[in-house]
């Protein structure tokens, strides 16, 4: 039987946060068509983390562990991940639509002879057995949904679209990969990872975001959104003319070309709300827009809206939340 194969990274014995979204997807896939969740797990340690997927439900656990397979190497883990492919047997790959998957995704869907949905952002599943990815087009103006009729096909989920599902504990097996990689043969090998610079919570995980926009003016105008988010153990982001014209980190982009995120709650200050910008909050739970212009169309997705300019709204607001929770 064919079954949905989800590939991990798992770097010195642990799956990312975003990984385990893949999960739900496959979840819905495999109960609308009756196929197995299975997974496989590769890089250096892998095969520690299998008890993560066993505590989702996936009793197979591939698993490659092999010194080669390090962060952003590409060309291991796509071999990796083809030998995974050869022994599951998926009718359905899926894999994050990170910078590693990217690149292996197209390169899977070819050697297998299948198809592939890019950037997927969400897997739905029907009570009679379609399957259907949606995935944003024309700059994240309108969303396209591709509908499952041949197997096999990979399928690119971008990180923090999809909810992680609810735990389904079950005991499960290893299963180990053969991999028969010669570290000298590879034609792209990891000099050197840099890790990106965070003081306090990341932006992709953090429970409450303040997002500027070029409305704030200035990099000190950041310093007044940063006060706020700290008070809220929150993060700074950004829309893309800040990161573009250095007032903030590039990395602080969220959007289409930046960082999606699902805070809890998404504070946009000074942002017009153009529709690659709300492509990377559209998973928010909650928006509060803050804006001088009440034809903004951030207030068309925004829960709540002030329409003032923010200098007179953070400071007083900063303010009630040092005499609510303290400094
Ligand atoms: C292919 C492509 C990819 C893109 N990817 C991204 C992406 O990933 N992320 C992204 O954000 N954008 C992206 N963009 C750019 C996007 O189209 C918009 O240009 C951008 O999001 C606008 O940013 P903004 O809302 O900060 O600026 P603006 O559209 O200029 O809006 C500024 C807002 O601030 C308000 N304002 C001004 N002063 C104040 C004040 N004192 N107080 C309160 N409000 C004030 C104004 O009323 C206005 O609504 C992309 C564009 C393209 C073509």
């Amino acid at each position: 039987m064919a079954t949905i194969l989800v590939i991990a990274p798992a770097y010195e014995g642990h799956v990312g946060r975003t990984s385990l979204e893949l999960l739900g997807g496959a979840r819905r896939i495999g109960e609308a068509r009756g196929m197995e969740v299975v997974a496989a797990l590769l890089g250096k340690g892998a095969g520690a983390a299998a008890s993560q997927m066993w505590q989702y439900g996936v009793k197979r656990v591939y698993v490659a562990d092999h010194p080669s397979i390090l962060l952003g190497e590409l060309e291991a883990f796509y071999l990796a991940s083809l030998e995974a492919c050869r022994a599951a047997n998926p009718g359905v790959v899926l894999l994050l639509a990170d910078s590693v998957g990217r690149e292996v995704g197209p390169r899977l869907a070819h050697r297998l002879g299948g198809g592939i949905v890019t950037e997927c952002i969400d897997v739905q599943a029907g009570q009679d057995g379609e399957v259907t990815f949606l995935r944003p087009v024309y700059g994240g103006k309108a969303i396209a949904t591709y509908r499952l009729v041949n197997f096999p096909v990979v399928v690119t989920v971008k990180p923090h679209t999809m909810e992680v599902p609810a735990e389904m504990p079950v005991s499960g097996e290893t299963i180990p990969l053969e991999l028969s990689m010669d570290p000298e043969g590879l034609k792209t090998r990891v000099l050197e990872v840099v890790s990106e610079e965070v003081t306090g919570v990341k932006l992709e995980d953090a429970p409450v975001v303040v997002g500027g926009g070029r409305g704030i003016g200035g990099p000190e105008g950041f310093q007044l959104l940063g006060e706020l988010a700290r008070l809220l153990k929150g993060a700074v982001g950004a829309s893309r003319p800040p990161a573009d014209a250095g007032w903030v980190p590039p990395t602080w982009q969220i959007g289409q070309t930046g960082k999606t995120i699902r805070p809890d709650l998404y504070i946009a200050v000074g942002i017009s709300g153009a529709t690659q910008h709300i492509a990377g909050v559209s998973g928010a739970k909650v928006v509060v827009a803050i804006n001088k212009d009440p034809e903004a169309p951030i207030f068309k997705v925004a829960h709540l809206g002030v329409v003032a300019d923010y200098r007179k709204v953070i400071p007083p607001l900063i303010q009630k939340i040092k005499e609510i929770v303290g400094t």
